[in-house]
């Protein structure tokens, strides 16, 4: 057997936004979970695998077909872990079981090989976007998550599309500034945590950032989102990491 498959492997991946209406994420994604995400150990989802999750009693394509392949690899011995994105932020409890997956805060500490590391969606760190940062907290609170999830699932099936909608024609009026990190924000975020180490996705600018954190060299890593005919995934062993093309 080769080495390579006998080493800890840890996977990163972000920002595929499933949705009906493109097949060939959910593809990819599936033969990913089928041929590549088994010989991992563990598997951190760092938010919006979904473009949108209106409830976890949603079992609308794709979702279900999802779910199955999930709990194949978390049955067969790879761990899965999930934070929630700004898209998927209302899945909950009865996924995870059903899936076999554990839900993180959004923020967590990992030991990445021996280096403490800092695990993010990235939404938080977009600190400019005040209006969105406003609905933010709107929409984690249990008030606003029980309104909306008392809907019938047609209905917010329905809100979900208009949301879309809406935002896809708001986005384009924000600056691409505000869509991106806030430098101060992640300086704090890294102090806080004492990491030197911070992945996240969300803005959809996949790079390797160097920074100075108290004087001492530190990493941003931003994964990279899917798209139609190109996707990747952040790959760490103990010898480092590689970014990995899917084709
Ligand atoms: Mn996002």
């Amino acid at each position: 057997m080769d080495i390579l498959h006998l080493q800890h492997q840890t996977l990163f991946i972000s920002d595929l936004h499933l949705s009906l209406d493109k097949p060939e994420i959910t593809k990819r994604f599936m033969f990913f979970l089928k041929n590549r995400a088994g010989s991992a150990n563990k598997l951190f989802i760092l938010g919006d695998l979904f473009d949108a999750w209106v409830g976890d009693d949603d079992y609308t394509p794709p979702n279900k077909t999802i779910r199955l392949l999930l709990k194949e690899l978390t049955s067969s011995g790879t761990e899965i872990f999930f934070q929630c994105g700004n898209r998927d932020f209302l899945l909950g409890q009865r996924f995870c079981q059903e899936t076999g997956i554990t839900l993180l805060p959004d923020y967590h500490c990992l030991d990445l090989y021996g280096v403490k590391t800092l695990l993010t969606h990235g939404d938080l760190l977009c600190s400019d976007d005040s209006a969105y940062q406003a609905f933010r907290e709107k929409s984690r609170t249990t008030e606003w998550q029980e309104n909306v999830l008392s809907k019938p699932l047609f209905l917010r099936l329905f809100m979900a599309r208009w949301y879309r909608l809406q935002s896809h024609f708001h986005k384009r009026k924000k600056s691409t500034e505000i869509m991106d990190v806030n430098q101060e924000t992640v300086y704090q975020v890294m102090q806080r945590y004492h990491v030197r180490q911070l992945i996240h996705g969300h803005t959809h600018r996949p790079a390797v950032h160097d920074l100075m954190i108290n004087n001492q060299p530190a990493q941003r890593i931003v994964l990279a989102d899917w798209k139609k005919d190109s996707a990747s995934i952040l790959c760490w062993t103990e010898d480092g990491y590689r970014i990995e093309n899917l084709d």
